[in-house]
């Protein structure tokens, strides 16, 4: 009940602390073909620039040639591998995933890249999306193992169609399958990257200085082990890259573009580009467009970090108001196990943003966020800051309300729990206890991309979902029902 309008204040000033209402990306991927580099190096590198896209768990897939070798484990790509560990992992191609579930638990057996046999064939698989017929898919795969994922269901498929050969396997299943889905794959010699036919997740290539390719879910994994940017996978294509070069076939014709339009409010790393747009410069013009839409008399601009911060920027620069940190965000924490005891939590232990009163006191501010979803972390956020000495606190979101629940991939919660789906502005407003708050606009925000509206997937704010997704709400733990 707390996370719902009216709700208890106790413990507010904690729980904004250790939880997080976020939405949650759905998985980063990376691979690489490059005989002759450290292609477990590079891929752990990838990884790690993608660690904020998954924290569950990681993993890579590596082949000499002759065989796949996986290993995966739960934590973050730091924890999961070390120097003894990348030794191991020697060869001429490798995938790599970092995980945060959408279908399934947070289990050994769900971490990927999930591994698959068919005689004396092996396939390697990660997968960045969710699937909306996964429960057809699954009475088609019958037996369940101990994973409960979609990805899962996609690898026993492939394995099932191996005798000619991974590709032929990727165009009789990718056709089949419905949602959000980035997928790299590999046999034993060769690396494969595909994307739905409406492009919802990115997906990118790029060239190594010597030659290798690489195909990352964002161009800041490129950038991070020294690749250039080739191009994007298309949506609806299938690149295989080996010896040979990069293939490419089409698995499915594109009815339409729909890149999810959350990656540029917050799913993607600022220093990653889209459209050929760097996602830092969209979302500071995101900033400057909402001055515009919803200007307001205030001392300092403030971002919630960090993903507010580029919109912040653009805020304080069209508004001609000074841009300041108020807020301090702990850059380390991702995914911690260790929660801090029910005595701890009392003290308000503030592991995730700590106020700065002395930035903070006496000032009419301006706070850029991002989105906002149930609106709890949004209240606890507000109120440290008037605990701090803000004279005034005036919210400043840089999307539309959140109306609608996502299907492809992006965790953030139930139609029930979206504040935004049974409120309006102004109940909102009085529930963070702003002292005023405005959105800026759908027109607002795509137009801030330079791209039509009718490239992308814009569902969570419009309801209009791209690929139908039948009438049931998410549930990441559909397999584990079944
Ligand atoms: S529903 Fe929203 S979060 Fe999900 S893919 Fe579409 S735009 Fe992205």
């Amino acid at each position: 009940m707390r996370d719902r309008p009216g709700a208890s204040e106790a413990g507010v000033t904690i729980d904004l602390i250790v939880g997080s209402e976020s939405p949650k990306e759905a998985c980063g991927l990376f691979g690489v073909w490059a005989p002759h580099e450290e292609v477990a190096r590079l891929t752990f590198f990838g990884l790690f620039s993608l660690q904020h896209r998954g924290q569950e768990s990681a993993g890579m897939a590596v082949s000499d040639g002759e065989q796949i070798l996986v290993y995966r484990d739960l934590g973050l790509v730091s924890q999961v591998f070390h120097e003894r560990t990348l030794a191991t992992l020697q060869g001429d191609l490798c995938i790599g995933h970092t995980r945060y579930s959408t279908t399934g638990s947070t289990t050994w057996d769900n971490a990927q890249p999930a591994f698959k046999t068919h005689g004396t064939k092996g396939l390697a698989i990660g997968h960045n999306g969710n699937l909306v017929n996964t429960a057809e898919l699954a009475e088609e795969v019958g037996r369940r193992g101990p994973a409960t994922t979609d990805s899962d269901l996609v690898a026993t498929l492939l394995a099932r169609h191996l005798d000619d050969g991974l590709e032929a396997a990727g165009l009789r299943v990718l056709p089949r399958l419905s949602g959000a889905f980035c997928f790299v794959m590999m046999d034993e010699r060769t690396v494969f990257a595909a994307r739905d036919p409406h492009g919802i997740r990115p997906l990118s290539l790029g060239r190594l200085p010597g030659g290798g390719i690489c195909v990352a879910s964002e161009t800041c994994a490129l950038d991070v082990v020294g690749a250039q940017f080739i191009r994007d996978v298309e949506p609806g294509e299938l690149v295989s890259i080996d010896e040979r070069g990069i293939r490419s076939l089409r698995f499915a014709e594109s009815p339409r573009p729909a890149l999810c339009l959350f990656e540029f409010v917050y799913l993607s790393r600022a220093d990653s580009r889209m459209f050929g747009r760097s996602v830092h410069e969209v979302r500071r013009e995101m900033g400057r467009r909402l001055a515009a839409e919803a200007p307001v008399d205030a001392d300092m601009v403030i971002p919630v970090p960090d993903t507010g911060n580029s919109a912040a920027q653009g805020f304080a620069q069209a508004a001609g108001i000074p841009y300041g940190e108020g807020l301090m965000k702990n850059r380390y924490i991702g995914r911690t196990f260790i929660e801090p005891s029910p005595a701890l939590r009392q003290r308000g232990v503030k592991l995730k943003l700590n106020p700065l009163p002395d930035a903070i006191r006496g000032k009419r501010l301006v706070v850029v966020d991002d989105s906002i979803v149930r609106g709890t972390t949004t209240r606890q956020i507000v109120q440290v800051l008037r605990e701090s000495g803000a004279r005034q606190v005036h919210l400043r979101i840089v999307s539309p309300p959140i109306r609608w629940p996502c299907f492809y991939g992006i965790d953030m919660s139930t139609r029930g729990e979206l504040i935004a789906a049974g409120s309006g502005v102004e109940e909102i407003r009085g529930f963070v206890g702003a002292d005023s708050l405005a959105y800026l606009s759908l027109d607002g925000l795509v137009s801030a991309t330079e791209a039509p509206a009718s490239a992308f997937c814009r569902a969570c704010f419009d309801g209009q979902y791209p690929v139908p997704v039948g009438e049931s709400e998410p549930s990441k733990f559909a397999l584990e029902r079944l």
